[in-house]
């Protein structure tokens, strides 16, 4: 057996076990004819409403219909068009919603990717309807969890809704899946080594306790997952289905912590901003995965930084005499995030995460104590900042802003508003508490404009 298939019987089932909401993880080769009967043990509904985009109905659309058809379904279909993208909104879930609302024994299924599994989770949850969920490339980390990653008045949340209740990915859809979408999927698992340091920060700071499943479900295996990033450039089989059931199982460690903790971390909150801004580059929208992959690059390049200093030896006085109050940091919010919408959210984060001066002298006080155990566990568990540029190149993933059409200006707007956005310990957090935000921007910015071979030249 190969190491994906090992996972699937020591890593998946088990989740699945536990998982409350999802029954049945299909994943193989020519297994898209295997949707009706999936259906068909899940639910005892026996109508189905397929609903997908194009791109999805184009991959694998009509073959899960005559599935369902086999399987003694009446089916009919809902397609949206591809171009433009479908925007991963929940006005763009309402149609979805209505028709579901309209009849309630209609069975939902999606059939695509990230932005339509969302639509259909949220839409289903809004009917408290269980879904099936068949993927047609491996782009993201959504399929398997709990949450729906959509704007709501234009700011982009984790919706709290319910896993599938079953998933179904046939790798031969999946690996002629377009090569850069899988590139995205490998963009969003790199970004689970950033956000791993992020939850080993907030743990070290008492304000985010690691969750040993979620933690060993993902991060035990995410060096594996990531080995071999040409095979996804290639499209190869054995590789896309690796990162598949990394996904996969990253969905579910999502699901066990009740958030998106083990999957998000700055180096998502950096990919919002840009996901929130309608970021375009070439024509085409920048994919949640692609600016997961800079932004996690972004991160890592903090880490990098931080991983330089000695906190051990911070002046706790020194640092808090020049630490900005509230208002000042309101102040400073309302410049760095000039959508009056996205603001007014990030306000209420701002305010979750503001702290007192006698709480931010005992933080200060534990992360000089902490540090030296806190940075060797950093060290060992962080990859560094080129090398994951590298594996992300080879990988076929954006690494560096510029990639994405992102300026060095932009990208210095859009880390010091990505600070703000979510009351989440990240990074940007532990910067904040050590005074050292704008001088760890200026000190990385200069690395993240450029690939590093031009950046040298
Ligand atoms: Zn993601």
């Amino acid at each position: 057996m190969t190491l994906w298939q090992q996972q699937m019987v020591g890593l998946i089932a088990p989740a699945v076990e536990r998982s409350i909401a999802t029954q049945e993880v299909v994943i193989g080769a020519g297994t898209l004819g295997l949707a009706g009967e999936v259906a068909a043990r899940v639910t005892p509904l026996r109508r189905a409403l397929v609903m997908a985009d194009s791109a999805g109905f184009a991959a694998a659309g009509r073959q899960v219909l005559d599935a369902l058809s086999g399987a003694g379904f009446q089916t009919t279909s809902a397609v949206i068009p591809n171009a433009p993208l479908p925007e991963a909104a929940v006005t763009e879930a309402e149609p979805f919603r209505a028709a579901l609302a309209a009849d309630p024994e209609l069975f939902p299924v999606s059939v695509g990717s990230g932005v339509i599994n969302d639509l259909v989770k949220w839409a289903a949850f809004r009917n408290d309807r269980r879904y099936l969920t068949v993927a047609t490339a491996a782009s993201m980390d959504g399929y398997t969890s709990a949450g729906a990653a959509l704007a709501q008045d234009g700011f982009k949340v984790t919706i709290p809704a319910r896993a599938p209740v079953a998933m179904l990915a046939d790798l031969d859809v999946i690996a002629t899946a377009p090569a850069e979408m899988n590139g995205w999927g490998y963009g969003d698992l790199a970004g689970k080594v950033s956000a791993g340091g992020d939850w080993l920060l907030a743990d070290a700071m008492g304000v985010g306790p690691l969750d040993d499943v979620a933690w060993r479900l993902v991060q035990d295996h995410l060096r594996g997952w990531l080995a071999g990033p040409e095979g996804i450039a290639a499209g190869r089989t054995e590789s896309v289905a690796r990162l598949l059931v990394g996904l996969t199982a990253v969905g579910f460690a999502m699901e066990f912590h009740g958030s998106s903790r083990p999957a998000s971390g700055a180096d998502h909150q950096i990919a919002h901003m840009w996901e929130m801004e309608g970021l375009s580059f070439n024509g085409q929208k920048v994919s949640h995965g692609a600016a997961v992959g800079v932004g996690c690059v972004a991160s890592l390049a903090l880490f990098d930084w931080l991983l330089a200093q000695d906190l051990s030896a911070l002046d706790t006085e020194d640092v808090l005499s020049r630490s900005p109050d509230l208002d000042a940091r309101l102040t400073s919010l309302r410049t760095a995030v000039p959508d009056a919408r996205v603001a007014v959210r990030a306000e209420e984060e701002l305010r979750a995460k503001s702290i007192d001066r006698g709480t931010h002298r005992e933080r200060l006080e534990r992360l000089r104590v902490a540090w030296p155990e806190l940075k060797s566990r950093l060290g060992t568990h962080l990859l560094r900042t080129e090398e994951m540029a590298g594996m992300l190149a080879r990988a076929g993933c954006p690494a560096y802003a510029c990639q994405i059409g992102v300026t060095p200006d932009h990208l210095l707007r859009t880390l010091r508003a990505a600070a703000y956005i979510r009351r989440r310990y990240t990074i940007f957090d532990l910067l904040h508490d050590a005074g050292l935000t704008e001088v760890a921007f200026s000190a990385v910015l200069p690395k993240l404009g450029l690939p590093a071979t031009e950046a040298a030249e």
